[in-house]
């Protein structure tokens, strides 16, 4: 399928005389042939300007219409078939059973949200009714609806080329909610994101969505990005990436004339605690699952496990020297980015200087290393260090004295998208405690499974208090990440009729 590089400007492709830059093959270590052009200054503000105009009409599609441009999007990705599948890969190194998956994934959730409009409980009206007689003053109706905010500037992360990029969770999302999205394409796959743009963009067509409904713009410095955050229309970001990206992005966002929310998904270590009783029953079993969920897309997804907790006795030292020996056992796949490749190296290097480390494994696996490092809860408690996400396939085990040391990481712990406990019956009374305090802590907490593995439904909740997110409240996967793309507004007194649309 031939691939012709360009902006997507509301229904048209256009290309001015950005800087030049090319994908790369994670596997070769060799820049794709493509050539992509950064946004200039025009094409931003123009398809901001065009995603503002169609705002007026698209905020006031039925739900039904709504459902046929969402149908539309979902067939057109199927329709790209295979050739689809060969660019992820050339661009990405994933293998094609994974793409396979994340694909289903993508339209699957993208059939979700078309099933959601065509629910419609989630925009409920919230009914006072009047109460004329009510003393001493009356009480007029007051209606509360879910209202589309506007132009929503979308970031998707280099590591779900489907899921969490062009056609992922935060641009359907704000889709299904009435908003307009313009998608800033991911420069670590470039040619992906073309084939889905234009994907969306035919499915607008098609279905007769105002010109404008979706834009894409490439880029490779942070410039296209900051240019789009700072424009007047656009009235919320979602991120999906880096604790630096997202936390910049939040800055920018913040010092804007006029400040808009900023829902950014970021890194996390995701602890895993694992109760005497459990490592004991769990057996090898329990290591080698836990080893394929830190390993796993070679230890590039949000939710691995980067630090797992165990009470310091016989049993996990062994299970800890197993996990190593597993990990360095198994075949690693090619990192997805040379930023990403070198921020492993020396996150695990500033990890082995850290007071306390102590390695368990550094094998090296087709150039990259999983990696285990055993530390005590104290050395953690003294250096916050021990936090901060290393991304790709590495985890430290931590060594609690008592359930009371399992408690005090948990207290330390910055915000985490998820926390996990592996309990036996025997271990329940300590996990409830652990429960207990992990809710403060993480946006999912996880008994008995991985964090790995985000099912996509309503009561999901993939967020979580800062640094995970920089909006707890809210989550980025599953339905109920419609309501970052409206706000409520109270209708007092208005006549029905008024409120047609
Ligand atoms: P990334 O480097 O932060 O890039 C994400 C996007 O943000 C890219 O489009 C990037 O554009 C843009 N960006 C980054 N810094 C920016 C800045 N200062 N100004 C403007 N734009 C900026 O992240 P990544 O390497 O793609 O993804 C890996 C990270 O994502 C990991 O930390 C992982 O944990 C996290 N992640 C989180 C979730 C979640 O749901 N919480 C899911 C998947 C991944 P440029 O490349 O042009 O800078």
């Amino acid at each position: 399928m031939e691939i012709t590089p360009s902006q997507i400007i509301g229904f048209r492709n256009s290309q001015r005389n950005g800087p030049v830059f090319h994908g790369y093959n994670p596997a070769t270590g060799n820049p794709l042939n493509i050539p992509f052009q950064e946004a200039t200054a025009e094409e931003i503000n123009e398809s901001v300007e065009l995603a503002q105009n169609a705002f007026k009409t698209y905020r006031k599609t039925s739900p039904a219409r709504r459902i046929q441009f969402l149908e539309a999007i979902a067939a057109n990705i199927e329709a790209l078939g295979d050739d689809l599948l060969y660019t992820i890969n050339e661009e990405t190194a994933l293998p094609l059973a994974r793409l396979i998956a994340e694909r289903s994934r993508t339209t699957g959730q993208i059939n979700l949200f078309a099933r959601l409009l065509q629910d419609g409980k989630w925009n409920t009206e919230i009914i006072d009714e009047a109460l004329p007689e009510r003393k001493p003053a009356p009480r007029p109706e007051l209606i509360q609806i879910q209202k589309p905010i506007g132009p929503i500037a979308v970031f998707g992360a280099s590591n779900f080329p489907l899921a969490f990029s062009v056609a992922g969770g935060d641009t359907v999302s704000a889709l299904a909610a009435g908003c307009p999205v313009i998608f800033k394409a991911h420069p670590a796959h470039p040619a992906t994101c073309q084939l889905v743009g234009r994907a969306i963009t035919n499915a607008a067509k098609e279905t007769a969505m105002p010109e404008g409904v979706f834009s894409m713009l490439h880029g490779l410095s942070n410039e296209t990005g900051s240019m789009l955050i700072s424009h007047p229309f656009i009235k919320a970001i979602a991120f999906t990436g880096s604790f630096k990206g997202g936390k910049a992005i939040f800055d920018l966002a913040m010092r804007r004339k006029e400040p808009i929310p900023v829902y950014a998904e970021m890194g996390s270590v995701n602890p895993v605690f694992f109760l005497p009783h459990a490592v004991r029953l769990g057996g090898e079993t329990l290591v080698s699952q836990f080893a394929q969920s830190v390993t796993m897309g070679s230890g590039q997804f949000c939710t691995n496990p980067g630090i797992c907790v165990f009470i310091n006795n016989e049993e996990s030292k062994s299970f800890i020297q197993k996990l190593a020996a597993t990990m360095s056992a198994t075949p690693i796949q090619p990192l997805l980015t040379r930023g990403i490749a070198e921020a492993y190296k020396s996150g695990l290097d500033k990890q082995k200087k850290l007071y306390g480390a102590h390695t368990v494994v550094r094998k090296s696996g087709n150039g990259i290393r999983p990696s285990v490092i055993s530390v005590s809860v104290k050395d953690v408690l003294n250096n916050r260090d021990y936090f901060e996400e290393v991304f790709g396939p590495s985890t430290i085990a931590v060594l609690a004295e008592d359930l009371e040391e399992m408690r005090q990481i948990i207290e330390a712990m910055p915000g985490q998208l998820t926390g996990t406990v592996h309990a036996a019956e025997r271990d329940h009374e300590a996990a409830k405690e652990l429960i207990d305090l992990l809710t403060q802590k993480v946006g999912r907490v996880v008994m008995g499974g991985f964090p790995t593995g985000v099912e996509v439904c309503h009561a999901m909740v993939h967020g979580g208090p800062y640094p995970a997110t920089t909006d707890s409240r809210v989550t980025s996967v599953g339905t109920g990440s419609i309501y970052r793309f409206t706000r409520p507004v109270c209708y007092q007194n208005i006549p029905s009729a008024m409120l047609e649309i």
